[in-house]
């Protein structure tokens, strides 16, 4: 690695504390017992025999209760301060018919829903937001729900799912609407095949939510005033040609099958498009991916036939000794619920692993306090938080990129809070196609212009990768550099020279 390697540094990161060692005990008069233990343990007839049994002495302050806050769901009706559902009760709102029929994807139906509820100010600006951005909109009650309308600007649902004009940050001139390059690696529509062994399988193109972030802007969902979409031909006749390409290559042994998003695929598709995939003998691992949980978790609990089908898939496939997985994508506690809470416990109980994928988003997980509590809840529902992806470089949404050194900085606070296998790695999906990169395992990164330089040696060893930070976020020469559009070979060329690597092809010119 150069030496002129800078390491990242958020000045909205709390520093920790240096650590000072452990002072003595304070020597106790009276011995602890379990009797001293909150009752909800004490009282477990299991653990009665503990009773009186002395506890050691404590090496540790007791917890503060904040230390604790990953433990509360949100348990109340959340739901009733909308006044469109103000008389909805309990059993009507976990339905999930009724969270599909009452989705709002017009802009002016969410218009007039918020009349009352937000500023004359914000509606307006949702209507100029939307006639700029690369995605529709599609908001179940729930979300609707967890949105703080009061100060919709700052809330991370918003942020997430919502675009207003006057948030707009201009696109950094290296984006694209296909920054990772998918389609280059489809040998046939709704199959991408980057990796050796392992392909990605896109059944649909349509979601329960359409995320401004979306990787896939450039296909999901219908047209937009800003961007027509590629129509990768997602339909069921079209599957089989991609299940004929991956039954013909043995190498591969994975596969995702994401869209567009599973949740959407009726049960007996799910069913179908598992079974398939199952019967191809040499893959052994399949991965369903959906937002769904973040943003309807009831359909896992009312959806009978959708849950069946995909435990059943996960059944067969632990017969045959392979498996088969859910990956969601929680961004925010403020997606999670005593709702979500009891969907992956039932999951949990009929025994469908999820393991979660979240996008490092400003204004919605974009510091460690708020990661690590993410982190916190996830694994206190049994979801393994397992990937956080640096932002992808697509156009249309530069104000919810963050800086690489913004990541490294948490990803330092978050490793080391609770175990190994519940701390996300946090990666790059590197533009052009390299795949997805350790954020940290950059050749040269200069925080002044914001270039970072990465190899994918598995992927294509002969290229460079380049990630671009987003340029309202770098100091005010770095800002200049960009501002003249005849320096910005010569960023792109000073990077590679300082990594060593000029000898590589550039992936993206
Ligand atoms: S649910 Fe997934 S595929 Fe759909 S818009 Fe969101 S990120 Fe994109």
């Amino acid at each position: 690695m150069s030496s002129e390697i800078i390491k990242g540094s958020s000045p909205d990161i709390k520093k920790k504390p240096t650590p000072q060692p452990n002072p003595a005990p304070e020597p106790i008069d009276q011995p602890m017992t379990v009797g001293d233990l909150p009752e909800e343990i004490a009282e477990v007839p299991r653990l009665q025999p503990l009773v009186g049994e002395a506890i050691p002495d404590p090496i540790k302050d007791p917890v503060d209760e904040s230390e604790l806050v990953h433990r509360d769901f949100e348990e109340d009706a959340f739901w009733k301060h909308i006044p469109a559902f103000r008389d909805v009760t309990r059993e009507e709102f976990l339905d999930y018919k009724f969270q599909n029929k009452n989705s709002v994807t017009k802009v002016k139906d969410l218009q007039e829903m918020l009349q009352g509820l937000a500023s004359p100010e914000f509606i307006k600006d949702i209507g100029d937001g939307m006639a700029q951005a690369p995605m529709n909109m599609r908001l179940s009650p729930y979300v609707l729900s967890l949105i703080d309308w009061e100060n919709p600007y700052d809330d991370p649902l918003r942020r997430q799912f919502i675009p207003v004009a006057s948030t707009v940050v201009k696109n950094h001139p290296k984006l694209s609407l296909d920054s990772l390059h998918e389609q280059e690696d489809s040998p046939t529509p709704g199959l991408v095949h980057r990796y050796i062994d392992k392909a990605l399988f896109l059944p649909l193109d349509v979601c329960p939510v359409y995320c401004r972030f979306c990787t896939r802007s450039y296909a999901i969902g219908t047209d937009t005033d800003s961007v027509e979409k590629v129509n990768y031909k997602s339909n069921p006749k079209h599957w089989n040609k991609a299940f004929a390409y991956l039954a013909s290559r043995p190498e591969i042994e994975d596969v995702v099958i994401s869209g567009g998003d599973t949740y959407m695929l009726s049960a007996q598709r799910v069913k179908d498009i598992g079974e398939t995939l199952l019967a191809i003998p040499h893959i052994r691992r399949l991965r369903f991916a959906t937002k769904g949980p973040a943003i309807m978790p009831m359909k896992i609990l009312t959806d009978h036939d959708w849950t069946d089908a995909l435990v059943g898939v996960v059944e067969q496939g632990r017969k045959m000794g392979k498996e088969v997985v859910l990956h969601t994508h929680f961004n925010t506690v403020n997606e999670i619920t005593d709702i979500s809470r009891e969907a992956m416990n039932l999951l949990f109980k009929r025994g469908v692993k999820v393991r979660n994928q979240s996008v490092l988003i400003r204004g919605v997980n974009d510091n460690a306090d708020k990661m690590i509590n993410l982190v916190k809840q996830l694994s206190y529902m049994n979801v393994q938080p397992y990937y956080v992806y640096q932002h992808d470089m697509v156009q249309g949404v530069e104000e919810l990129r963050t800086r690489i050194a913004d990541t490294v900085e948490i990803e330092r606070h978050v490793r080391g809070v609770t175990a190994g296998f519940n701390t996300p790695t946090f990666v790059t999906d590197v533009p052009g196609g390299g795949g997805k990169r350790d954020v940290h395992s950059y050749d040269y990164y200069d925080e002044v212009t914001g270039v970072s330089v990465y190899r994918s040696p598995s992927v294509d060893e002969d290229k460079v990768y380049l990630y671009f930070d987003p340029i309202d976020l770098l100091p005010p020469e770095g800002q200049a550099r960009w501002a003249d559009p005849k320096e910005h070979d010569a960023i792109v060329e000073e990077a590679i020279r300082a990594a060593g690597l000029s000898d590589l092809d550039l992936a993206v010119e």
